[in-house]
């Protein structure tokens, strides 16, 4: 008697939340090992203080484009989005890192973020790069439980999985726990070796994140709690800041140009070499001040200024 052909079983979808970095390049590459390219999507967030790697050589296009995988963009850096990841910036419920990160809120959020998307995609699996013991706030056993605690829904996390408690994915075989991994702790030798192995290119660990430079958020501290702009997020980078940046002052060409664009009060200096002095909020008040301001960071005698509204 001829047997039956049996019909394979439909392979389960998995979406990866994807930061570019090595951790999740090769949760990404576990998955689609065992699911098929097909059934492997990665979601990417794109936050108003960065946190992602941007280098031209390790793009998560350039990856995402070899690997053939899906890329859905998340763009928190405005509308809603932003309004609501400020929040969580302003108010955080599990503590900030060394500087003003509060990255158990942060992930939270993204983690809450993709699992909307999942759903709405009818995505089963939801998938992080994170290692156990590999950062002191965000990737700790005590992290993970307030993650779970608080997230309501299951996570993936192939690196560690064989370290942690068995996800529902796992029990019901649509995931091989065998072919899941053990690393655990900060040395990164077993993800450069599977780097090898998948022969993925990668950025540096860690930066990108400008919640986690002190020199940045000893600028946006006093004014965290005012109403800001994606934009005041950015002009924290440029220049030097006076009075909770209510006067800025271009360190260079560049700086002075980018300054000149915004809106607001432009103080010039018109017979000398000199910054370029930003009263964003049009206070007029304010001009006085921002003309000594530049005379102080100029090596030259400034006699006249250019004004411009
Ligand atoms: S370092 Fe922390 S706060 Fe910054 S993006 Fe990463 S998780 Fe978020």
């Amino acid at each position: 008697m001829k047997s039956k052909k049996q019909t394979p079983t439909k392979k389960a979808k998995a979406l990866v939340l994807f930061s570019g970095g090595l951790d999740s390049r090769i949760a990404l590459k576990l998955m689609q090992e065992q699911l098929g390219k097909e059934n492997v999507l990665a979601i990417n967030f794109i936050l108003p203080f960065g946190g992602a790697c941007c280098s031209k050589e390790f793009c998560i296009y350039n990856f995402v484009g070899k690997e053939e995988a899906k890329l859905i963009s998340i763009d928190c850096t405005k509308g809603k989005l932003f309004e609501e990841y400020m929040e969580i910036i302003k108010h955080p419920k599990h503590g900030r890192g060394t500087s003003l990160n509060p990255c158990i809120d942060c992930h939270l959020f993204m983690l809450k973020k993709a699992k909307e998307y999942a759903n709405k995609e009818k995505i089963d699996i939801l998938v992080t790069g994170e290692v156990l013991g590999e950062r002191p706030l965000s990737q700790t056993r005590r992290a993970f439980s307030i993650l779970d605690k608080n997230k309501e829904f299951e996570v993936l996390r192939p690196l560690s999985a064989k370290l942690l408690e068995e996800t529902s994915w796992e029990k019901e075989k649509l995931i091989d726990r065998d072919k899941l991994l053990d690393i655990q702790g900060r040395r990164r030798d077993k993800q450069m070796e599977l780097a090898k192995k998948f022969k993925i290119s990668y950025p540096t660990p860690g930066g990108g994140c400008l919640l986690c430079e002190k020199g940045y958020c000893a600028k946006l501290k006093p004014i965290l709690n005012d109403t800001l702009s994606y934009n005041d997020i950015k002009l924290l980078s440029i220049g030097r800041h006076f009075d909770n940046s209510k006067i800025i002052i271009g360190r260079n060409q560049e700086e002075n140009i980018i300054l000149e664009k915004e809106k607001g009060i432009k103080v010039l200096p018109e017979d000398n070499p000199g910054g370029t002095a930003l009263i964003k909020s049009g206070d007029k008040s304010l001009i006085e001040k921002a003309k000594i301001l530049i005379q102080q960071h100029s090596k030259h005698k400034i006699n006249e200024f250019e004004i411009l509204e």
